[in-house]
């Protein structure tokens, strides 16, 4: 019996999300952990920790013993006393990102506003744009398409016209895609499996879609099978070879993303795929076993 070892076992590593959320409910605890990022991030890398002076006068409270009380409260899980001040550990700058993002608190609103561009499905430029539940969700008036619906914080709406909003859109939902099928979890950063799933709404009109799952916080992305292909270094070039450039145009308006009309089943167990893409001469059709894209050919 490894009696020594029993004794770190009794130890707890991870702190509970309630004791964790505990910590972080009171004005006084927030007001400090922002405080403390703000001049870290405004005095630069590298820089001095923050003396305690400096911390106090960051918080509306005069009283030193009571913030000292609070301060000594995040001391380990978010802030790190080192001789002769304070520096925010990695928990405490995502917490106050989280309060910049205004994940928490703000609650942006879109009803149906018409935007620019055409739909991949019918052609027609009635494009509309809705944000609710932080998700935007962007759908065809005319042949009343859903094309799009995806998570996006509410903090991506401060200081951007709209257009700036849908750009950030687009990128952010092709870069969550990038992460996934590198099998990194653009939320938390840990280990995301890819799968073929057929459990999808019915108005998404989708038989089955690659689906990566993350083995610790859940997130899942559900990108098209098209979508797989819109980093592959053969689909990039055999675009760019004709002058095209699959980043120019939102992904909602590339049939390729948003619809199946280019993906057959080939087969169910196991699953693979073909995706056919395109141009204006030839076409790229692509494998995918599973939601790995494996080859890449020219027709
Ligand atoms: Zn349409
Ligand atoms: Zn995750």
């Amino acid at each position: 019996m490894p009696t020594e070892e029993a004794d770190t076992d009794d130890e707890e590593p991870t702190l509970p999300p309630t004791e964790a959320f505990r910590l972080l409910s009171d004005g006084t605890r927030l007001q400090t952990l922002q405080g403390l990022v703000e001049l870290t991030d405004a005095a630069g890398y590298g820089s001095d920790p923050v003396s305690f002076s400096a911390l106090h006068a960051q918080v509306d409270t005069d009283d030193s013993a009571h913030f000292n009380y609070h301060l000594q409260e995040l001391r380990d899980r978010f802030v790190e006393h080192t001789g002769d001040g304070y520096r925010a550990r990695y928990p405490a700058r995502k917490v106050v990102r989280a309060i910049r993002a205004g994940t928490f608190t703000e609650r942006a609103a879109l009803a149906d506003e018409p935007i620019d561009g055409s739909c991949p499905q019918c052609g027609d430029a009635d494009l509309r744009v809705s944000y609710a539940d932080e998700k935007l969700h962007v759908r065809c008036a005319a042949c009343e398409t859903g094309l799009t619906s995806n998570d996006f914080p509410p903090g991506g709406f401060a200081e951007r016209s709209l257009d700036d909003v849908l750009f950030a859109f687009d990128r952010l939902v092709r870069h969550r895609v990038s992460f996934a099928t590198d099998g990194v979890c653009p939320e938390c950063t840990a280990r995301m499996d890819g799968h073929v799933t057929t459990d999808i709404p019915p108005e998404w009109g989708y038989e089955a879609l690659p689906a990566f799952d993350c083995v610790r916080c859940d997130f899942s992305v559900l990108p098209s099978f098209g979508m797989l292909l819109l980093d592959h270094p053969d689909v990039v070039a055999f675009h760019r070879n004709r002058g095209e450039d699959l980043r120019e145009p939102p992904f909602w308006e590339l049939a390729l993303c948003v619809s199946d009309r280019y993906t057959t089943i080939e087969s169910r167990e196991p699953w693979r795929v073909t995706v056919r893409v395109p141009g204006e001469e030839g076409e790229l059709v692509a494998s995918v076993e599973g939601a790995d894209v494996v080859d890449v050919l020219a027709e």
